[in-house]
């Protein structure tokens, strides 16, 4: 009956690795590459020799993706299987988690291109689209009844402020980005008040809802990034599938995909933040802490799940019949390389 479920009750978790080209910019500072990437070993070593100093370290994961890999290949070769388990039923999320400037942005929403030739997505469309078309072109070629959904939500400050929320014209922008609160329903799971649900009909339909709500998304000024990212976005699509069993029995199958792009792991005295700055990275170092410890708790099968106000949002995605995934994002760059090197300890640890 349920044997698809029986078989593989165990929490899976996955970590991948992906390193990003050196920019334009970085190109023309001839600025030396310390990573390298064998996708067929699925290692990731970083190797640094200056005299009073020597770094050589070498890191294994599910998968690697280096420089060279495109959005296509990432999609399909670990994301793709995912999206199907979501339509089997289960509630799974993706995690992308690492410094700020090493693509975690660009893996999940895509780079800047939103133009569509012959309804194709550019090459340069990330995760959260190319789901959505998964997700589409198998419902219809099954002729299933389905119903989809969307949320976009930020955490900032341990604050959640809905992404595709209405403008309110007339009132200031911080109007329009009042706090919602996060309730629980009594039956052990979690809802967030106030949550805009936009239902969607068609995968194009997802560049507008992702536009609208990137629009949105605070960020702040650092030294180290301009466009520093100090919140948490999940982007959630919930699918309902009408099926009827060969008793002809009517049944509602329902999973679920959080894209969850995590908050820059840069930490605060090399990005030079400080003040009010202080607070916000210490919430955002919390928060990752505490989805580092759930995570290992979920893989070591320990009975304690810390939540914090992330994890509680995820808590229906999170241990049970669920799969996790975790892209961790690096630069190439010797001047990043204080902060790959956490990431790759990080991103390893959590397996
Ligand atoms: P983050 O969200 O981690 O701060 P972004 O996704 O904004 O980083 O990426 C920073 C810059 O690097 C962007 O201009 C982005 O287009 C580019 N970039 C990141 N990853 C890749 C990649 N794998 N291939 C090409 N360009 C990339
Ligand atoms: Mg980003």
């Amino acid at each position: 009956s349920h044997s698809k479920y029986d078989k593989d009750k165990g929490v899976n978790v996955q970590v991948l690795l992906r390193c990003r080209p050196l920019s334009e910019e970085e190109l023309r500072m001839n600025t030396p590459v310390v990573i390298s990437c064998n996708e067929h070993r699925r290692e990731v070593s970083a190797v640094q020799n200056i005299a009073n100093k020597q770094i050589d370290r070498t890191f294994v994961f599910d998968k690697v993706f280096g420089p060279a890999s495109k959005q296509k290949d990432l999609f399909h070769q670990a994301i793709s299987p995912i999206v199907n388990e979501v339509l089997e039923g289960y509630n799974c999320t993706i995690f992308a988690y690492g410094q700020t400037g090493t693509g975690k942005t660009y893996t999940m929403e895509g780079g800047g291109g939103r133009k569509t030739k012959n309804g194709e997505f550019p090459s340069d469309a990330g995760v959260i689209p190319r789901a959505v078309r998964q997700i589409f072109d198998i419902l219809e070629a099954q002729c299933a009844e389905y119903s989809m959904k969307v949320t976009f939500l930020e955490l900032y400050n341990e604050e959640i402020t809905d992404l595709l929320a209405p403008d309110d014209s007339k009132s200031s922008d911080d109007k329009s980005k009042k706090p919602i609160a996060l309730m629980e329903d009594g039956k052990g799971g979690v809802f967030v008040r106030g949550l805009e649900e936009e239902v969607v009909y068609t995968a194009s339909e997802i560049y507008k809802i992702l536009d609208k709500g990137s629009a949105k998304r605070r960020t702040a000024e650092t030294l180290l990034n301009k466009q520093s990212s100090r919140s948490h976005s999940i982007f959630s699509i919930t699918i309902h599938i009408k099926e009827c069993t060969p008793e002809g029995e009517e049944m509602i199958k329902c999973g679920k995909l959080n894209l969850v792009d995590l908050a820059g792991s840069e930490n605060i005295s090399r990005s030079g933040a400080r003040d009010g700055r202080a607070r916000e990275a210490g919430e955002i170092n919390k928060s990752l802490l505490t989805l580092g410890r759930v995570i290992n708790a979920l893989v070591e099968h320990s009975g304690h799940v810390p939540y914090s106000k992330l994890t509680r949002l995820l808590r229906d995605s999170l241990g049970g019949k669920t799969k996790t995934c975790i892209i961790a994002t690096i630069s190439p760059s010797i001047h990043c390389l204080e902060e790959t090197l956490s990431t790759l300890d990080y991103a390893h640890r959590a397996k």
